[in-house]
């Protein structure tokens, strides 16, 4: 059943590619795995499956050491400066920057860990007051400040957009972040790369890609829904 979900999504990308003249080598399904046990990312594994997201360090951790070496892990959740120690040489990407305080975390650690770290910059389009990121106006800021650091690499942006039944609802802000990455592209900042663009989970990530998305994160859509009433 894990396998049929994946290539469903799969396939779904690849018409929303077509719709929008995108090729589906520029699109990056991201598993997100986040609650699920191992068995179940090990049948997606089977089907095909190598990029995996995650939202909290621990779960990295874990399904770290229980998962084929082949398998890219992707922090898409909250990061405490404390713990980016645990993780910064075993993600392929960080896509939940959004403080210079935690980007020197993020340097200090790759440095000392002799690794450089892929991030992406979180931009907080839809300025929901419960939601991490940066508001759009401080995301050129925010980037001219942190494209030094040598450890860490700016790929590009990534956002959550809003609950809403309708995906064409949040097109606009799918918009707004493909605008916001063409706009900083252009002011050719040293070592920023705007490549990559995170946007869409399972309510939305077809629209998201016939906007831009060169990664969607979707976790309902492949593994069904989460239940968090077993966890402490
Ligand atoms: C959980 C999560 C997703 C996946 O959400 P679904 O709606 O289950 O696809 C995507 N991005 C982030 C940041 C998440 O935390």
């Amino acid at each position: 059943m894990l396998t049929d979900n994946y290539t469903q999504v799969l396939k779904n990308i690849e018409a929303a590619c077509r719709r929008a003249g995108r090729d589906p080598e520029e699109v990056t399904l991201i598993a997100v795995s986040k609650t699920k046990p191992v068995e179940m990312l090990q049948e997606v594994y089977n089907a095909g499956a190598r990029v995996f997201g995650e939202n909290k360090v621990q779960e990295i951790m874990d399904k770290y050491d229980q998962m084929p070496s082949d398998v890219k892990w992707h922090m898409i959740g909250h990061l405490q400066r404390n713990k980016v120690k645990y993780i910064v040489d075993r993600v392929a990407m960080i896509h939940s920057v959004d403080s210079v305080r935690l980007a020197q975390a993020i340097e200090q650690e790759a440095a000392r860990k002799g690794v450089t770290v892929p991030v992406l910059v979180e931009v907080n389009v839809g300025e929901e007051e419960s939601k991490f990121g940066l508001s759009v106006e401080e995301v050129l800021p925010f980037v001219e400040e942190t494209s030094a650091y040598p450890h860490l690499r700016i790929n590009g942006l990534m956002t959550i957009a809003p609950y809403v039944e309708d995906p064409e609802d949040n097109r606009a802000i799918f918009r707004t972040l493909k605008k916001l990455s063409v706009d900083i592209a252009g002011k050719n900042i040293d070592n920023v790369s705007m490549s990559v663009l995170s946007m869409g989970m399972t309510g939305d990530y077809q629209v998201a890609v016939e906007e831009g998305a060169t990664m969607v994160r979707v976790g309902t859509g492949i593994f069904g829904a989460r239940d968090y009433s077993q966890r402490g």
